[in-house]
Formats: structure tokens, C-alpha cells, sequence
């Protein structure tokens, strides 16, 4: 057989809802041979400020996953036939300590980044992302950052710690794993603590577009916008489910009223065409206020985009 190597189960053999649950039921393999992609789940937590359940995460997207088909009419490209996707199961963690767990999750991803493989992490809470970022920029350098949330997360610190998911994008750029030339964020909205809250990210050197600024550009003049401030250089996409309305994504530990629709994230999503991520992931699913599971779909859909963004990167 021609073709990727490795690819989902097929749901005319079996019924989807049959079998181990994969993410979108792809073999669960933990190699780095004839791999482009590797899904991981890192189920953790610990560096919450208000709901936990994020480590509950990787859990209902696999879950809500087995429900993807290969093809996006949307994107007009069936993710299979251009890519070697593999299950490469749970980044380990150490419960109870935010620090340590980190540590853990950077040394598991760094070798797929060596091997040359690209992973779309599902997290937990946002303070993953950080691990996540010191594996990617260990082998690719300072990387270019498109950032979707309801928040900025560039705290200094929260309790008087530092690590926490409020904090990531602060130690990221202290740290030299974002080039804040090169990053952007969007979709921040809701109560703040006062006016400069608002103002921190440029401060920091940031591109930040809240939601209003966002809704009023529209999905292509930001895929535009993102490709510009990112350049052609290795970028890493991360996906806070929070930035979608609660309405449509309530599963989440600190949700913000007002945000997009499902639709119109997919949409803002799907124009992130052209832009070399290295790395993705999408974070702050928490399923025990996800009664009807409409968030993990929501979830999982995302990462179908965000599979796609990466086969259109390697073909265009
Ligand atoms: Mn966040
Ligand atoms: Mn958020």
C-alpha cells in the first residue's frame, strides 16, 4: 500500500464506536518512524486558578474524536491521504507538582521534535504549553507564537507562583522560546483587574487583538495578519478552548462570556493556512462541566483543523 503509514481505523470494517478509544481511532503507537504527527495527551491540572478537570481533557477529545472523518470540506483536503498520524498516548506527569510535570512533558516531546515529528498536544490545563514550547524551541529555535484565548496568560504570577497556567506566554518570552516579533495573540476578552491588564501583552512586545478587535477584522484578514507577524519561520499554534463562547464550550475551567460561536472559531482556525507550526495543541477542556459533550467536539473538530494546517503547510 502507497500513502502514509499509519492512519485512522476503518469505520466500514468496524463501527466507530467500537475499539479502544484513540484520538480520531488511529493506532496508538509511541514511535517516531514514518510519523509526521503525533496526538498526545498530557492530562494535567495542577496550574489551575478557578475550576479544575483539565486533566480529564485528553479523554473527551479522544472521545468525541472517534466521531472525525478523514476529509474537511472546509480546508478541501483529507488529512489521511497527506499525513502519517499516530496516538502516541499521555505525556507523564507528576500530580501535585506543576514544575516537575513540566519537566516530564518537555523531555517526552523533545525527541518527536528531533525525529522530525510534529505533535498536537491535548492538554490539560494552559500551563502545558510551556513544556511543550521548551521542547519545540530546544530543536527549532525562538518560535513564532499564534495564540487563541480568552485571556493573554502573561501574568508575572498568581499566588506567588510562577508557573501556572495565567503565566505561560510571560516564561515562554522570558525564557527566549517566543520571538514576540513574530507572535500574536487573540480573541482576549471579559473583566479585568484594571485598564493595564489590557495593555501588558504590547508591553511585553506582543501583538494581542482582543475580541472585539478580532470579530471586526474577520477570519481571512487575520489568517493574513498571522501570516505576516509569523513569518516563514518555525511557528507553534496553540488553541485555548475558552476562547470560544460558553455558550458553545462550557466544559472549561475559566470561561469568558461573549466570544465566538463554534463556527466562527473553526472559521478564525481555518485561516491559519500557510504558516510552518512546529508545534500545536489545544488546551482547557474540562469535561465534568461538559454535560452534553458539545465542548470535546468542539475540541476534537479543532484538531482536525489543525491537522489539516499542518498537511496544507507541507504540500503548499
Ligand atoms: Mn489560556
Ligand atoms: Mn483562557
Amino acid at each position: 500500500m502507497t500513502g502514509p503509514r499509519y492512519r485512522p481505523a476503518d469505520s466500514d470494517d468496524a463501527p466507530r464506536y467500537s475499539g479502544p478509544r484513540t484520538f480520531m481511532r488511529l493506532p496508538y503507537v509511541q514511535t517516531t518512524e514514518e510519523v509526521d504527527v503525533a496526538v498526545v495527551g498530557i492530562p494535567t491540572d495542577d496550574a489551575v486558578s478557578y475550576r479544575s478537570g483539565a486533566r480529564f481533557g485528553p479523554e473527551a477529545i479522544r472521545s468525541a474524536s472517534i466521531l472525525l472523518r478523514p476529509y474537511s470540506p472546509a480546508l478541501k483536503l483529507d488529512v489521511t491521504e497527506h499525513l502519517s498520524i499516530v496516538d502516541h498516548g499521555d505525556a507523564p506527569t507528576a500530580p501535585g507538582d506543576v514544575v516537575e510535570t513540566l519537566k516530564r512533558v518537555a523531555s517526552y516531546l523533545r525527541p518527536l521534535h528531533e525525529a522530525g515529528v510534529v505533535p498536537l498536544c491535548l492538554g490539560g490545563d494552559h500551563s502545558v504549553t510551556l513544556a511543550e514550547l521548551r521542547a519545540a524551541a530546544a530543536v527549532h529555535g525562538p518560535l513564532g507564537l499564534v495564540h487563541l484565548d480568552a485571556h493573554a496568560d502573561v501574568w508575572d504570577s498568581y499566588y506567588g507562583l510562577r508557573y501556572f497556567h495565567g503565566t505561560v506566554f510571560r516564561r515562554a518570552l522570558e525564557e527566549g522560546l517566543i520571538d514576540p516579533a513574530r507572535s500574536l495573540q487573540a480573541g482576549m476578552r471579559g473583566t479585568l483587574y484594571g485598564a493595564e491588564d489590557e495593555a501588558e501583552p504590547e508591553r511585553l512586545g506582543l501583538r494581542c487583538l482582543p475580541w472585539r478587535e478580532l470579530r471586526a477584522l474577520g477570519p481571512d484578514a487575520f489568517g493574513e495578519l498571522a501570516r505576516r507577524v509569523t513569518g516563514e519561520q518555525p511557528a507553534f499554534l496553540t488553541f485555548d478552548i475558552d476562547f470560544v463562547d460558553p455558550a458553545f464550550a462550557p466544559g472549561t475551567g475559566t470561561p469568558e462570556v461573549g466570544g465566538p460561536n463554534s463556527a466562527e472559531a473553526l472559521a478564525y482556525l481555518e485561516a491559519l493556512t500557510g504558516i510552518a507550526f512546529v508545534g500545536l495543541d489545544c488546551v482547557e477542556v474540562a469535561p465534568a462541566y461538559d454535560p452534553a459533550g458539545i465542548t470535546a467536539w468542539l475540541a476534537a473538530n479543532a484538531c482536525h483543523s489543525m491537522l489539516c494546517l499542518i498537511a496544507l503547510a507541507r504540500t503548499a
